[in-house]
C-alpha cells in the first residue's frame, strides 16, 4: 500500500495513511480521507475530529474497533476525495473488509456511504443524507453487516446541531450494537 500509485493522490501527499485496529475488530469506520496531522503522522483520525470521534467511540471499544479512510492519501486542501479517487482505493478497502469481516460499518459523510452503497448495491432511501440516511442502520443481508451511516465527525464539530446529532447516534450505536452482533 506504501507504494500504491493507483491514483494521482499520492503525488501530492506526504504519505499513506493505512488504517489500524484489531484484525478481530466486529466494527469498522470508514471515513473520507486522510487530513493535515494524518498526512504528518501516517495514522487515521488522529486530528481535532478524529479526536472526537475516538472519544464517542472509547464506550464501545471492547468490541473491536478499526479505523480506516475511503481514499488513504490526503486530497489537497482538504476536499472530499471525488468518485474517481475512493473508486481507485476501493481495492484496498476490499482487501480490509475481507480481512477483518466487521459485522457493522460506520461510514462518517457521504463519500464512505456512497461508495460502500456503490460497491455492494445497497439501496440508499433518495432525499437528505442527514433527514433520510444518517443514524438509520440498513442490514445487508447478503453480505451480513450492519451500514451505520453517520455525519462526518468535522461537520458536526462546526455546527452545534450536527454535533448533537452525532453523539445521539453514537449513543444509538453503543446501545444497539450487542443486538446487531448477535444477529450478523
Ligand atoms: N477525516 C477523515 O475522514 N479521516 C481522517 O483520517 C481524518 C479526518
Amino acid at each position: 500500500m506504501k507504494k500504491c500509485n493507483l491514483c494521482p493522490l499520492r503525488k501530492t501527499c506526504k504519505q499513506v495513511v493505512p488504517g489500524e485496529g484489531p484484525p478481530d475488530a466486529h466494527i469498522l469506520i470508514l471515513g473520507e480521507g486522510p487530513g493535515k496531522d494524518e498526512d504528518e503522522e501516517g495514522r487515521p483520525f488522529i486530528g481535532r475530529s478524529g479526536q472526537f470521534l475516538r472519544t464517542q467511540l472509547r464506550s464501545i471499544e471492547k468490541y473491536g474497533i478499526y479505523i480506516t479512510n475511503t481514499v488513504r492519501c490526503r486530497p489537497p486542501d482538504n476536499r472530499d476525495p471525488n468518485p474517481v479517487e475512493t473508486d481507485a482505493c476501493w481495492p484496498w478497502t476490499q482487501e480490509t473488509l475481507e480481512r477483518i469481516k466487521p459485522k457493522v460499518i460506520v461510514t462518517l459523510g457521504r463519500p464512505a456511504l456512497s461508495v460502500v452503497a456503490y460497491k455492494f448495491e445497497i439501496k440508499i432511501p433518495a432525499g437528505g443524507f442527514v433527514d433520510k440516511v444518517a443514524g438509520k442502520r440498513i442490514y445487508v443481508e447478503k453480505r451480513h453487516f450492519f451500514l451505520f451511516p453517520c455525519v462526518h465527525p468535522a461537520f458536526a464539530l462546526r455546527r452545534r446541531e450536527m454535533k448533537k446529532l452525532f453523539i445521539t447516534h453514537m449513543r444509538y450505536l453503543a446501545m444497539a450494537l450487542p443486538g446487531w452482533l448477535e444477529r450478523a
